[in-house]
């Protein structure tokens, strides 16, 4: 498929995971890309890499500068996808660690936006697509702090849906489940019997497996292309059916 021919893209968070599976079918599919990433040396061409800390505004604004013009001044896709993950219910951690996950998982997002809007506006049918996950609405144990900034990425979603409709640019956002990424290896490492801990968590799931980053990545494609272009303020799960089958993965 080329459905991408011509486009640009730029996805945060983009040298692992989701979005490093995202940027490269992007690539694929014949989009020019760039990866904003807090370590993108990982990173190699096709794609475009600079360096950015969704939590600083200058690093930001530096950084997609940087990307839009190595992509030729327009930018017709963003996938907001950094974030951080964090356990514990309300009693477990203190002040300083909620400003710090939301300043990566719900500020990362607007100061991202902030800074493409205008190069989006010049594209006239631009789309950004964020990284939510289930967690927003799921009510997930132990997930406290992770769901309030999944929550706020949903509410976002809507929001900016809304004020940019007129503009030509959509705004949708995935639900992911459980995805095997690194950043699930790293929790599964944590576990005392990693193996057992994965399958475990592969029996909990309805389909008996893990989602892959890839299937994100083509959720996240379809939502950011043509495809999709009466679709807006939607949220997509992409959870092998655990948000619509009404379970829970931990
Ligand atoms: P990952 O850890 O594999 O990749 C995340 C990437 O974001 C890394 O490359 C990291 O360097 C980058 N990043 C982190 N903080 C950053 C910052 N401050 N500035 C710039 N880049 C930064 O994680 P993943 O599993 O691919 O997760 C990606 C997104 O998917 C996140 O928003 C996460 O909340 C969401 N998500 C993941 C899962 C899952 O099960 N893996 C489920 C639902 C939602």
């Amino acid at each position: 498929m080329s459905d991408f021919e011509g486009l640009n893209a730029l996805v945060t968070g983009g040298a692992s995971g989701i979005g490093r599976a995202t940027a490269e079918l992007l690539a694929e599919r014949g989009a020019r890309v760039a990866v904003l990433d807090l370590d993108p040396s990982s990173v190699g061409k096709p794609l475009f890499a600079h360096r950015a800390d969704v939590t600083d505004d200058a690093s930001v604004r530096h950084a997609v500068t940087a990307a839009v013009a190595d992509l030729g001044g327009v930018l017709d896709v963003l996938v907001n996808n950094a974030g951080i993950g964090a356990q514990g219910t309300v009693e477990d951690n203190p002040d300083d660690e909620w400003h710090r996950v939301y300043d990566v998982n719900v500020l990362g997002m607007v100061r991202t936006t902030r800074a493409c809007l205008p190069h989006l506006r010049a594209s006239g049918h631009a789309a950004i697509v964020n990284t939510c996950s289930i967690a927003a609405t799921a009510g997930l144990p132990h997930r406290a702090l992770y769901s309030a900034t999944k929550g706020a990425v949903y509410s976002l979603t809507l929001a900016m849906a809304a004020d940019h409709v007129r503009e030509g640019i959509r705004v949708n956002c995935v639900n992911p489940g459980t995805v095997d990424t690194p950043w699930v290896g790293r929790l599964l490492d944590a576990a005392p019997d990693p193996a057992a801990e994965r399958a475990a968590l592969e029996a909990r799931q309805p389909t008996g497996r893990l989602v892959s980053a890839t299937e994100v990545a083509g959720a996240i494609a379809y939502l950011a292309s043509p495809h999709s272009g009466a679709t807006t303020g939607t949220a997509l799960a992409v959870d092998g059916g655990m948000q619509g089958l009404r379970l829970r993965p931990v």
